[in-house]
């Protein structure tokens, strides 16, 4: 797969209306803690990576509660949590530069304009961080044969079906789209914990 989608503003829009459609479901929902009415609390952030703030929207999408006023940022296809790269550029650019000699790999991190030391940081997550989160353990469980995490994420490229580069892509992305956010996760744990301690009550009686 080549880098060049991750230069093709094309791309960020198109991973933008995912952003939206699934940030228009979260907010219509209302807030999970009081059912409050969710309000635009957007933020704008300064990826990394992708064609420039000139070219693609930099905003991440994210509500807060009209009542009590706690933030619900949804999950994102373009952002992966905090890094101040794009989640594409991280996905991909790990996928390019696993099994590459030096010199080649060196040649990447020009092209992509990712530190060597970056890219082997992010290479160390998918093989440790990443394989002990709740999305790989899932996803893992998914995959025919099973995919050894060794051969993350360029593996993941190279099984999903999709009818071109972008939209494989976006199809990952949206897998990784959980680890994107706390606070989304945190409506769904605080909600668990609603109904733990209703069994607890209802145990109880
Ligand atoms: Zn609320």
């Amino acid at each position: 797969m080549c880098q060049a989608v991750l230069q093709d503003p094309a791309f960020f829009g198109f991973l933008l209306h995912i952003d939206q459609d699934h940030a228009a479901s979260v907010r219509a929902l209302g807030c999970a803690f009081c059912n409050g009415p969710l309000h635009v609390g957007d933020f704008a952030r300064k990826p990394r990576g992708g064609p420039g703030s000139a070219l693609v929207d930099i905003i991440r999408i994210s509500f807060c509660c009209g009542h009590c006023r706690l933030r619900c940022t949804p999950a994102s296809v373009r952002f992966l949590g905090r890094r101040v790269y794009w989640g594409a550029v991280v996905l991909l650019a790990t996928a390019l530069c696993s099994g590459l000699n030096l010199r080649r790999g060196q040649q990447l991190t020009e092209q992509l304009g990712v530190p060597t030391l970056t890219l082997l940081r992010w290479r160390q997550w998918w093989l440790s961080g990443f394989t002990g989160t709740a999305v790989w353990q899932e996803l893992r469980g998914r995959l025919l044969p099973p995919l050894a995490a060794t051969d993350l994420p360029a593996g993941l490229l190279q099984r999903v079906v999709a009818a071109d580069a972008p939209a494989a892509m976006a199809m990952i992305l949206r897998w990784l789209a959980p680890l994107s956010t706390f606070t989304e996760g945190r409506q769904v744990r605080h909600q668990l914990t609603q109904k733990m301690a209703l069994a607890r009550v209802v145990g109880a009686v």
